[in-house]
């Protein structure tokens, strides 16, 4: 059996914890921006730069678009590359293998790959570039048609093939692909690079068998494949023992999780589990699918105080109309029931939401049930996007196309709504205190910032030096609609 690594690990325990550069904030989840300039990796569109391990050998540079799956993989991607001999650079001029880790969830984040590529067409000599993750699986092979100095093309169904595909590259292989799909394996590495020294995040399932008419996922990434439940926890186990706190459970759905060992656990039996591994003090999941939401996971919540009080569940529209057209497998009713079992968790639970504008056929009146929803649900934050057709989805050739300025108009009315809400909830939070994981700090040291475990992101003044990886207590003095300013109370 493999052995298993994680790397980039300093010992988190103990006073003054030295974190180099390569934490970042809680990435999709992570709501909106903060007060202070966090000296923290960004989450979409950012590199994975960490400082070199080595002077010498072969040098690569990874950068990464998307999700934190995206984000997750790319750790697992530099761990293959450096069981292999390879040194992460910190600039792309500077690496013999140059690596994009792509999302093509929207148009947007394609045309901005398509466009670091146009950057190596006359300075491409000598280097390996390639293109991995969901772009990588959309566009195939197309990609050597509009980018002939890539080398390698694998989407992340494949990525178990990378270290075969790079050691055909490292033999004079001109191109290499890894496009299928017919995968019933998880993406398991001998070595894990990890960017957040303070949340690790495990990824429990991969690929999605849901088949909404919006979304690439299911064709970029697969059908579904959970991990068995012991490879989960023997990961947890090692990344408790090496200091780590946090947990962040992955998946596009993540609570559709199903053990394939014997054990045959469900997702709520999974996330009792890693709770209850000694030394981790908080465990998030994201993302969640409505359908498979049960009341029993608001229970395990309540029990169980490792479980973090958040949960994101994504509507994105409150028309069951339109739910409908979205194949998204719910009514607006249906899941409004599962926010009221959140609601009434004994704990204050936090609810955070994806919402899409602008799907074709849209009506006024679908478009104000969604403000409607956004009035009861009351959502601590949103992810609002405008529908954009992405090719081999049904929803491409649907009719009735919402025009650009009508999709920018409601997105600015949702958006508007969202933060009238936001500022209204996060008042009534002045006066009181939380616990927050500290993870970043002004580059001045006065001033720090850290997660609570509803998510809330708190920036506070603090007379204490070295709190980075500290949990403390932070008495909230200020809101805004996104974050929140306080002090340490020692
Ligand atoms: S549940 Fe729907 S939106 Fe989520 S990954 Fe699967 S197909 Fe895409």
């Amino acid at each position: 059996m493999a052995k298993t690594f994680d790397v980039g690990i300093e010992s988190l325990r103990g006073n003054g914890v030295a974190l180099p550069v390569a934490h970042q904030a809680a990435g999709r989840q992570a709501g909106a921006g903060g007060l202070l300039p966090l000296p923290l990796r960004g989450g979409r569109g950012s590199e994975v730069a960490v400082a070199p391990t080595a002077t010498a050998g072969k040098s690569f540079f990874l950068e990464t678009f998307g999700c934190q799956m995206n984000d997750h993989d790319s750790e697992k991607v530099a761990g293959v590359l450096q069981g292999r001999g390879y040194h992460a650079v910190e600039s792309p001029a500077l690496a013999d293998l140059v690596l994009y880790n792509t999302c093509s969830i929207r148009e947007k984040a394609a045309q901005k790959v398509f466009a670091r590529l146009g950057d190596w067409k006359t300075l491409a000599d000598g280097k390996i570039i390639g293109v991995l993750g969901c772009l990588a699986q959309q566009e195939g092979e197309e990609i050597f048609e509009r980018a002939p100095w890539v080398s390698l093309v694998c989407g992340s169904a494949s990525y178990r093939k990378l270290p075969e595909l790079i050691a055909q590259l490292e033999s004079g292989g001109r191109r290499v692909t890894g496009l299928d799909l017919d995968t019933d394996e998880t993406f398991e590495t001998e070595i894990t690079r990890r960017d957040n020294l303070l949340r690790a995040y495990i990824t429990i399932i991969e690929g999605c068998d849901y088949a909404c008419s919006y979304c690439v996922v299911p064709h970029t990434r697969g059908p579904e494949r959970s991990r068995a439940s012991e490879a989960v926890l023997a990961e947890a186990r090692r990344l408790a023992g090496a200091g780590y706190t946090e947990i962040q459970l992955l998946g596009q759905t993540v609570n559709s999780y199903r053990d394939p060992s014997p054990r045959g656990w469900k997702f709520v039996d999974l996330l009792r589990a890693v709770a209850a591994v000694p030394g981790i003090r908080r465990v998030r999941f994201t993302t969640s699918h409505p359908n498979d939401f049960h009341r029993e996971i608001v229970e395990a919540i309540d029990e169980v105080s490792e479980l973090c009080d958040h949960v994101h569940l994504p509507v994105q529209s409150g028309s069951t109309r339109v739910l409908r057209e979205m194949l998204r497998t719910y009514t607006r009713e249906e899941y409004l029931q599962k926010i009221e079992w959140i609601r009434a968790a004994r704990r204050p639970i936090s609810i955070t939401s994806d919402i899409i504008v602008g799907f074709p056929g849209e009506t006024e009146a679908d478009f104000a049930e969604t403000l409607s929803l956004l009035d009861t649900a009351k959502y601590d934050a949103i992810f609002s996007f405008k529908y954009s057709p992405r090719p081999n989805t049904s929803a491409m050739h649907l009719p009735d196309a919402i025009p650009e300025e009508e999709k920018s108009r409601r997105l600015a009315v949702l958006n508007e709504r969202q933060r009238a809400i936001q500022i209204a909830a996060n008042e009534k939070l002045v006066g009181q205190s939380y616990e927050v994981l500290v993870d970043g700090c002004h580059p001045a040291r006065t001033q720090w910032g850290g997660r609570t475990s509803c998510n809330r992101l708190i920036n506070f003044t603090s007379p204490h030096v070295n709190l980075l990886g500290e949990y403390v207590q932070v008495k909230v003095t200020r809101a805004g609609p996104n974050s929140f300013a306080g002090e340490h109370v020692t």
